[in-house]
C-alpha cells in the first residue's frame, strides 16, 4: 500500500505514510511516486506499536538509499518523548514531537472506528468491535473483554471485575436516573482516597 502523498505549497514534497503501515512499504510504491521531488518521509506510528520502530526506520532508510534518494529524509511523529528520540536518531532526520512537552500529566488517547453497523471494523493494529471496560474494585487493575464476553475475576486478586461502560442515553432517551450530588461526591471521595500518589517517581 503506497503511502498517501501530500503536497506542501509550493515545495517541497512530502510523503505520508499511514500510521497503521506495519512496514514502512517503500519499496513496494510505484517508482513513479518517488520523484526527484520528494523532500522527506513521514511516519506517524502510535507509542503502543513502538516495538521495532528503529528496525522499520532503518528499512526505510535502506531502500531510500538502494533506490537512489540518499537526500530524502525521514520525519518521524506520534508519541515522541527525549529518550525515544535518542534511539532514533540514528535514522531519523525530523522530529514532530506534541505530547511529551505539554506542561502537564496527561491521558493519550485516540478515537478509532472499531464496528460499523454492529460489525467489527477496525484498522491494523487495533483491536475490532465493542468492549468491556473492567476494572477491579479490590485492586485496582484494568483491562478490556469483547462485549460479547462475561466478565469475570480478576486475573490479579480474584475479586470479581465490574464494568465501568454504562449507558447514559438510548435512542436519545435517558437511560435511568443520574446519580445525585451527594452519590457523585462520596464516589470521588472513595476514588481519590484509593487513588495512586500522582507525584510518586513513575519506576
Ligand atoms: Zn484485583
Amino acid at each position: 500500500m503506497p503511502g498517501a502523498r501530500r503536497r506542501m505549497r509550493g515545495e517541497p514534497e512530502v510523503m505520508v505514510h499511514p500510521s497503521d503501515a506495519e512496514r514502512a512499504e517503500v519499496s513496494e510504491g510505484d517508482p513513479v511516486e518517488l520523484s526527484n521531488r520528494l523532500a522527506a518521509v513521514r511516519l506517524d506510528t502510535p507509542a503502543s506499536r513502538r516495538g521495532d520502530f528503529t528496525a522499520i526506520l532503518r528499512e526505510v532508510r535502506w531502500e531510500l538509499d538502494a533506490m537512489g534518494h540518499a537526500k530524502v529524509r525521514i520525519f518521524v511523529s506520534g508519541g515522541l518523548t527525549e529518550a525515544s528520540i535518542r534511539d532514533l536518531n540514528r535514522y531519523a532526520d525530523a522530529y514532530g514531537v506534541g505530547t511529551a512537552v505539554s506542561n502537564a500529566p496527561v491521558i493519550d488517547f485516540s478515537l478509532d472506528v472499531v464496528e460499523v453497523e454492529g460489525a467489527p471494523r477496525a484498522k491494523r493494529g487495533k483491536l475490532t468491535g465493542r468492549k468491556h471496560l473492567w476494572r477491579c474494585p479490590k485492586c485496582g487493575n484494568r483491562g478490556i473483554a469483547p462485549a460479547a464476553a462475561r466478565l469475570g475475576n480478576c486475573p490479579a486478586c480474584g475479586e470479581r471485575v465490574r464494568d465501568l461502560l454504562h449507558p447514559l442515553l438510548r435512542a436519545g432517551r435517558r437511560a435511568g436516573p443520574y446519580p445525585s450530588a451527594r452519590e457523585v461526591r462520596d464516589h470521588a471521595r472513595r476514588e481519590i482516597a484509593a487513588a495512586p500518589d500522582p507525584f510518586a517517581e513513575t519506576p
